[in-house]
């Protein structure tokens, strides 16, 4: 994954996309932020561990994380194990 397809992340994922992500480059975690203006926000992402992955975009409305998360977030990198709910709702006989 590129810089450019994790800010995409950044910007459009919900939060069990977004906590995934990590550093392109040195496989870190990743801090987000969401700064409102006036007109338009901007998202910034950046690495926690080699500050080489850094970049920003701007958006007419908030990422869907920000409303669970508020404006400062940390990625986890880690992908979430799938509750048990969802692994036995298949595979459970009436
Ligand atoms: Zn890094």
């Amino acid at each position: 994954m590129n810089l450019s397809e994790i800010i995409d992340i950044g910007c459009t994922g919900d939060l069990s996309q977004v906590r995934t992500l990590r550093c392109s480059e040195c496989g870190g975690r990743l801090q987000l932020d969401y700064v409102e203006g006036q007109v338009a926000g901007t998202v910034y992402v950046k690495c926690l561990d080699c500050k080489q992955t850094a970049g920003s975009r701007r958006l007419n409305s908030a990422p869907p994380w920000v409303a669970e998360c508020g404006k400062k977030f940390e990625t986890t990198g880690i992908q979430e194990p799938v509750s048990d709910v969802k692994l036995n709702a298949g595979l459970t006989k009436p």
